[in-house]
């Protein structure tokens, strides 16, 4: 992590003011939080719509921090604490990761897209890890305070960092390539997540290809080469770029040939720029997709072939996405209540439709939201995709997703499609209703909280 004087410091935030006595007071790492301040670290009170992180500089300092930031604007700087005077905190924060970026020799990978992003990131940090020490975006910590943040956390004999980059409108990708100023850009794909703040999908990947503008001349885009919003915009640009793109269509430069669904991994060949065979320990085709992105950026970084595959099977993602786990009555639960949008749900539900080997396949769906103005109908389509042939019953929790239950009854038979409003109901029902064989399928958005099903259905 950032460690220098807060002389150095107050250079590299381009500060307003440092009392000289301080200048020499030495911190280690960043925080923006009092509650987490470590041991010497500089804190950054950020204003807030609610909390004015001012108030908690002293209790900061009392928990071990060695200086603080503060905004001029903000009255009574305290005179006994070392400070440097900014112009604006948030500002300062990402001055400080810009700066200590360009003094790191480290080569960054930024990975964008509509989903798959923590994926992506997961995966390629498994296989770099194989050759380099690598520092990567924790969590999900990927927006204006995660990014800087992540930066300012990195030691600094970090070789390779992989970096999470997401939004929610325009401007912001382009903002957080310019920051952490990437080597190797990824775009996983194009969904139809922020279709409420974009409008459309041309304009989500305008967005999302804003990557580009932080991306070293010469640098490597990688991207998702099935998607044509992407392979045609890409030809427009005016920057000199190595590009390469991974998907399923063999005018890729790298592309699957066949992908096998075993019960906890999934296994695929490849042809292209990298020919083999692999498995990884997660389920669902988009998986492959996010693999493919992962091991363009190791071939890219000269990862021998063998240490992709090893890299692979050692692959470890964050909680609560497509994350296997036994019911009390030895149900097999996938929880996928991390996130959902249309793309998202019918990859997964597509993926239970392919597997085999249970009593029953149950689905229990949350709404799906941010969506805009179509909402209702993108639920209804979900519904309507659902194979009655594939599928035993479906669940359904939340107004939205009372759309989906009347897709699916189009074909799906009554008693077969149950729609909740009320948790609990949806918990009890399903508590009494699965059974030692089943397979069951739990996702929404993340504001839905299905895990709290996942977890009943565990006790
Ligand atoms: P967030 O915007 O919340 O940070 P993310 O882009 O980081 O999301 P992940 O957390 O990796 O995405 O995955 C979220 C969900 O999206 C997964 O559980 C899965 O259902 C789906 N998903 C992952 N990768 C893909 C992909 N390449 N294509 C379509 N859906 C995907
Ligand atoms: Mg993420």
């Amino acid at each position: 992590m950032i460690n220098r004087t807060l002389k150095q410091i107050h250079e590299m935030v381009g500060g307003l003011n440092v009392i000289a006595e301080w200048e020499s007071v030495q911190v280690a790492g960043v925080s923006i939080d009092s509650r987490k301040v470590e041991q010497n670290n500089l804190f950054v009170p950020l204003l807030g719509e609610q909390v004015d992180g001012h108030k908690y500089v002293e209790k900061a300092i009392q928990q071990g921090a060695a200086a603080s930031l503060w905004q001029q604007n903000v009255p009574n700087p305290p005179k006994d604490i070392p400070l440097i005077i900014v112009k604006d905190t948030e500002v300062a924060l990402q001055e400080l990761a810009r700066a200590y970026r360009g003094q790191l020799n480290v080569k960054v990978i930024g990975v964008t897209g509509s989903n798959g992003k923590t994926t992506t990131k997961d995966m390629t940090a498994s296989l770099l890890a194989t050759t380099y020490k690598v520092h990567k975006t924790s969590g999900n910590f990927n927006n204006h305070l995660g990014l800087p943040l992540t930066i300012l956390s990195m030691p600094k004999d970090t070789e390779v960092a992989i970096l999470e980059m997401g939004m929610s409108s325009r401007g912001e990708i382009e903002f957080l390539s310019k920051l952490a100023r990437p080597d190797i850009a990824i775009i996983t794909n194009i969904g139809e997540s922020h279709l409420l703040d974009l409008g459309s999908r041309e304009e989500i990947a305008r967005a999302k290809l804003e990557i580009i503008e932080g991306l070293a001349d010469g640098g490597t885009f990688i991207y998702y080469g099935d998607e044509p919003l992407l392979s045609e915009q890409i030809q427009n640009r005016d920057k000199d770029l190595h590009i390469q793109s991974f998907g399923r269509s063999r005018e890729n430069d790298l592309y699957v040939t066949s992908i096998e669904q075993r019960n906890d991994s999934t296994a695929y060949m490849t042809a292209g720029v990298l020919v083999g065979s692999y498995e990884i320990p997660v389920l669902g085709n988009h998986n492959v997709m996010n693999a493919l992105a992962a091991m363009l950026a190791a071939k890219e970084l000269k990862v021998d072939p063998e240490k992709i595959q090893e890299g692979l099977a050692s692959v470890r993602l964050t909680n609560m996405r497509m994350e296997m786990v036994e019911g009390a009555k030895g149900e097999k639960v996938i929880n996928d209540a991390y996130n959902a949008s249309p793309t998202s749900m019918k990859a997964a539900i597509e993926l239970i439709e392919g597997l085999s080997g249970f009593e029953r396949k149950i689905l229990v769906l949350g709404d799906m939201l941010e969506l805009g103005l179509q909402e209702q109908d993108f639920h209804l389509k979900i519904g309507q995709h659902i194979s009655k042939d594939e599928i035993d019953e479906v669940f359904t929790y939340g107004p939205l997703a009372e759309h989906i239950a009347r897709g699916a009854r189009e074909t799906f038979e009554e008693n077969r499609v149950f729609s909740f409003q009320d948790k609990q109901q949806l918990i009890q029902e399903l508590k009494r209703h699965t059974q030692a064989n089943d397979l069951i399928l739990v996702k929404a958005s993340r504001g839905m909280r299905l895990e709290e099903v996942v977890q009943a259905l565990q006790k």
